[in-house]
């Protein structure tokens, strides 16, 4: 059921993201200090509000950057069960997608 469940939001994001929604990839938090902060913001917004989720974590369906940087190699991501980790995001994920709140 948790799979189900998982799998029909996996689509809803994925649906979400090809339809263009525009999520804020910079500034890429490059210190303690900016990850903390990002993760401040992220836990005052709706738990409910997916969309305002991607948007703020800066979302994409595909690798970014010139390191093409994807959930795959994050330190969050859990390959078997295709998941995002990272408490604020607790999401279900591609491993070709990507956010700015990855680490490694
Ligand atoms: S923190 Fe971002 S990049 Fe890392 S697994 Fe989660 S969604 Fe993917």
């Amino acid at each position: 059921m948790q799979n189900e469940q998982e799998n029909a939001l996996r689509a809803r994001i994925a649906e979400m993201l090809a339809q263009g929604l525009v999520t804020q990839t910079e500034p890429f938090p490059e210190t303690d200090r900016e990850f903390g902060s990002l993760l401040t913001e992220l836990r005052h917004q709706d738990p409910d509000d997916l969309q305002a989720k991607l948007v703020l974590s800066g979302f994409t369906d595909k690798p970014y950057g010139p390191d093409q940087m994807r959930c795959q190699e994050c330190m969050y991501y859990l390959v078997h069960r295709k998941w995002c980790d990272l408490p604020e995001l607790a999401v279900p994920v591609e491993p070709n997608w990507w956010c700015r709140l990855w680490r490694i």
